[in-house]
């Protein structure tokens, strides 16, 4: 961790004191392991006021993110929040696409409970395949207010990679940043990070096909 982390600021609270660096545990509990993650904060030594400061949330989403490899195929909370999120849908409308009770989302995005097997296979096509939680959606009666935008977001992601290939290499910088990663398909993603430019080429069409079917379905 950089010196940045843990900068010394006064307390936004009281003012009497500088805030010290913290740390406070987060124990999750996939298939009835214990892991736990160590998480920094700042804390006052005056008044016990706690803050967070953006450099120390950041690598608290590094730490939070890397307990994945101890989650044996288990889908983490945060995980399933932004597949909801993803498509700007509620916690029971979500519930409803997967045909599951209605506190079942919280459940799972708190980590209170866990999807069985075959949910969280469910739950992992939605992740990677927009025509799943589309095919879901429509089963459902469920609107879903982002589908048309993400359609739209992976065309101009495109339109940026192939109009120029030697903007190639920044566009794969872009959509590495997390911010990115929401906004352009998965897969997309995956298929620059194999490397394979050749693959490529005739992995994107598809990907537009996908959309074009399912705007026409749609229409
Ligand atoms: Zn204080």
């Amino acid at each position: 961790m950089n010196d940045r982390v843990n900068k010394p600021r006064p307390c936004p609270a009281c003012r009497k004191a500088e805030m010290q660096p913290a740390t406070y545990v987060r124990e999750f509990h996939p298939r009835d392991r214990k892991v736990t993650v160590e998480l920094l904060t700042s804390r006052c030594p005056a008044c016990g006021a706690e803050a967070t400061s953006a450099a120390q949330h950041v690598e608290n989403l590094a730490r939070l993110k890397a307990r994945k490899d101890q989650y044996d195929g288990l889908l983490m909370g945060e995980e399933i929040l932004a597949l909801r999120r993803r498509f700007g849908i509620t916690q029971q409308q979500a519930a409803k696409l997967f045909g599951k009770g209605k506190i079942a989302f919280s459940r799972y995005e708190n980590e209170a409970t866990y999807p069985d097997e075959t949910m969280t296979l469910v739950l992992k096509l939605a992740i990677e395949k927009l025509d799943v939680v589309r095919w879901l959606a429509e089963r459902a009666g469920i609107e879903l207010p982002f589908l048309d935008a993400r359609c739209e977001d992976e065309r101009k992601q495109k339109l940026r990679v192939f109009r120029n290939d030697a903007r190639a290499t920044r566009w794969l910088k872009i959509a590495s940043t997390e911010k990115a990663q929401r906004a352009v398909d998965s897969d997309l993603v995956r298929w620059w990070e194999g490397g394979s430019q050749d693959h490529s080429l005739e992995a994107a069409p598809a990907n537009d096909d996908r959309c074009e079917m399912a705007r026409e379905q749609y229409a």
